[in-house]
């Protein structure tokens, strides 16, 4: 299939948000690795759900139930398939956090024992790591790290050289949404198995950004937010292996979750429905479905296309900035551009772009441990998507220039 160049001044009007004003300036939206923007198509198909088709799901015995399980079920279908999975082994979730809470839970309570190992990387998400202390807490089982090279991309000798025999999985994290590194997933997933471990990849910064094929990556648990994918907020998915999901206990426990019920015991729903206890957000599901969709009509080649082009012009014009330091390696990168300038502090930094309209993110990202690694307390970080443009990124750079003239110079 030949690539689309895409028509970025086009999508911009598909996404109304971006032709406000914030502090009387143009918004320039550089916060995407926290959450994207939304399409008009998105935000008319959850209302078009509520104000058309909405009943609860699964209790099909008139129409709009009947329509509501249907647009909640095609939506499943249709994520699933985004990211190269089967619909039934596709679990709605609130989004990546929920998601790897399901697997720590379920799978880790299922099969941890004291002693067991779980092996993770300096690099992840609070989200990716919390879940995993709470787990070691209450089984015994130890957490390992996997280290970093210099420029900030993960050691996969120190990876292989802490997978050992108590290994039971290794989670890790697809795309640093601090770094901005494409970890070799698929690699890792097959050195975890050559080990006996399972190996859970975490999609939050990848499903937005990159085709993603899971069975091509060869993990067992991919997880991701519809948010960062032009979808809502409150859904995301956990995609598993359809083995490991039949053998795993439930997590939460309630209505739509059941076979049978009796005072006595309880028997469980097929996969992926024994994981989604009580009514599920099936309007936020028919949005994620309806922002699959937008992106896969445009090509995720061709949005990973336009991010990579765009993030090579902003690092060829910031790093010509006096002062600019770019945490993270320059290659076998998205558009997750976290930095330092001189010494003015990130919160001073996106506080005074902000006031020029220019959305960055600054702090520790959920990434504490790797804030510490990095010797800081928190970095700048702008992010780009399917909707940026150069000039927003040239708006980025003189908004840099104008803290440094306000700070009057570096100290
Ligand atoms: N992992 C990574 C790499 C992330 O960037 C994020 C969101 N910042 C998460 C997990 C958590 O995602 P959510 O808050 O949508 O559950």
């Amino acid at each position: 299939m030949t690539r689309k160049a895409l028509d970025v001044e086009r999508i911009r009007n598909d996404f109304p948000i971006l032709n406000r004003q914030v502090h009387g300036q143009p918004l320039v939206y550089l916060d995407n690795a926290a959450s994207s923007q939304k399409p008009a198509a998105v935000v008319a198909a959850v209302s078009g759900y509520f104000l058309n088709s909405h009943a609860n799901v699964h209790r099909g015995a008139h129409l709009l139930s009947v329509e509501a399980t249907d647009a909640y079920e095609s939506a499943r279908a249709v994520v699933a398939d985004f990211i190269g999975g089967r619909t039934r082994e596709l679990v709605f979730t609130r989004g990546t956090t929920e998601s790897i809470n399901l697997v720590a839970n379920s799978w880790g309570g299922a099969n941890l024992a004291e002693g067991d190992e779980i092996l993770l990387t300096l690099m992840e998400h609070h989200s990716n790591l919390v879940p995993w202390q709470l787990l070691a807490a209450r089984t015994g089982a130890k957490l390992k790290f996997a280290g970093l090279t210099a420029d900030g991309r993960l050691d996969l000798d120190d990876l292989t050289a802490k997978l050992g025999s108590r290994t039971r999985i290794v989670a890790l994290t697809h795309v640093s949404n601090t770094l901005g590194v494409v970890n070799p997933v698929a690699e890792v997933a097959r050195l975890a198995h050559e080990a006996g471990a399972i190996c859970l990849v975490d999609g939050a910064q990848s499903a937005p950004h990159l085709e993603v094929d899971v069975v091509e990556i060869g993990c067992d648990f991919y997880a991701f937010s519809g948010h960062k994918m032009c979808g809502p907020t409150g859904i995301g998915a956990l995609w598993g292996r359809k083995e490991l999901l039949e053998a795993m206990p439930p997590w939460q426990g309630g209505g739509e979750m059941i076979s049978e019920v009796r005072l006595d015991g309880s028997t469980w729903a097929a996969v992926p429905h024994k994981f989604e206890a009580g009514t599920p957000s099936v309007g936020d599901a028919v949005g994620l479905g309806a922002a699959v969709r937008y992106l896969s009509n445009l090509g995720l080649e061709s949005i990973h296309a336009h991010e990579i082009e765009l993030t090579e012009y902003a690092l060829d014009r910031l790093t010509e900035l006096d002062g600019f330091d770019l945490f993270g390696p320059r290659t076998d990168r998205v558009g997750v551009i976290s930095f330092r300038y001189g010494d003015i502090h990130a919160h001073d930094l996106a506080t005074i772009l902000d006031a020029r309209g220019v959305a960055i993110r600054a702090g520790h990202h959920c990434n504490q441990p790797l804030m510490h690694h990095l010797g800081v307390d928190a970095t700048a970080r702008a992010s780009v998507y399917l909707y940026n443009t150069h000039a927003e990124i040239d708006a980025l750079v003189d908004g840099l220039l104008a803290a440094k003239t306000l700070f009057g110079g570096f100290a």
